[in-house]
């Protein structure tokens, strides 16, 4: 066989690679806009899946939550789209987040609701021998600060030793299938009270890496951080992808889309990133298994 048939041959059986964003919100919690604004610009954007992952019930006093009642509508919704749009396979899943004696297990939603999976992520730390709770995430820097003084009395270590901890209990605790955000803590910090680095903060992200790599748990490159410039660089930080990359660990790429533009966000960038390290596959879903696929 001459060198162009061999070609033609080997572009026929290649598996296909495919498009995929299963990290995204709409009206039904925190995101901007209804689930059709985002339907119809995975199917422009020619993405093959797309997952909604609204946030999972915590407690009455979080409004950025879906709430129990608004689950059975919310996976209606999306059985309605997947009817309206073949072409396109939609998921049903669910970002749970952690926090010991306030959340669920992550088990009961995924359950109860048929989901097809869980993303697990600590946006709230649970302060230690107190009731209150400090919120990393959210627009305002302030609060973020507010509560390393406040909770920790501006221990910084001890403050983020909290949040790699309760990541920890997460990842040895729950069933998740990929792991959010692994390293927000980073966020608001902004190069301010600590240096990714230092000693200290290595020991845990490398204690993280260990967990997820023992429970099988799929990273996600996230790019949300960047487009809302809130940090230079993806969670997990390159550090973290490196590591990562000597492992077996299954990746995706995600947006955390609140709005539908968002879908493909810096996809190309997580993309190269991830080649840089020399991770050449994402993980796809399909009859509940995920497995890697080779990307190009
Ligand atoms: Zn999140
Ligand atoms: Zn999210």
């Amino acid at each position: 066989m001459n060198g162009k048939k061999t070609k033609f041959f080997q572009q026929l059986f290649v598996t296909p690679y495919m498009k995929c964003n299963y990290h995204t919100h709409t009206h039904f919690c925190d995101g901007k806009e209804n689930m059709r604004f985002f339907v119809e610009k995975a199917v422009e954007l020619q993405f093959d899946h797309l997952g909604f992952s609204s946030h999972a019930p915590i407690a009455e006093q979080y409004d950025f939550t879906l709430t129990e009642d608004e689950i059975p509508e919310y996976l209606k919704e999306i059985e309605y789209y997947q009817k309206q749009y073949p072409q396109l396979k939609i998921f049903k899943g669910l970002e749970c987040d952690y926090i010991p004696g306030i959340t669920k297990d992550f088990s009961y939603y995924k359950e109860k609701y048929e989901l097809d999976y869980i993303i697990g992520g600590v946006h709230l730390i649970n302060v230690p021998n107190s009731q209150d709770v400090w919120f990393i995430d959210g627009p305002r820097r302030e609060t973020y600060d507010i509560g390393v003084a406040r909770f920790f009395n501006n221990n910084i270590k001890k403050a983020v030793t909290c949040f790699w901890e309760q990541t920890f209990e997460m990842i040895e605790n729950q069933k998740l299938d990929i792991i959010a955000h692994i390293d927000k803590i980073k966020m608001h910090n902004q190069e301010r009270f600590f240096k990714e680095d230092e000693d200290w903060y290595r020991k845990l992200v490398d204690h993280a890496v260990e967990l997820i790599v023992k429970k099988q748990i799929i990273v996600e490159i996230n790019s949300r951080g960047i487009y809302r410039l809130r940090c230079k660089n993806f969670y997990p930080s390159d550090y973290i992808i490196e590591k990562l990359s000597k492992t077996k660990t299954l990746m995706i790429i995600s947006s955390d889309a609140h709005k539908a533009e968002e879908l493909s966000f810096y996809y190309k960038e997580a993309k190269n990133k991830l080649q840089y390290f020399g991770i050449d596959t994402l993980a796809v879903i399909e009859d509940g298994i995920w497995r890697p696929l080779k990307f190009h």
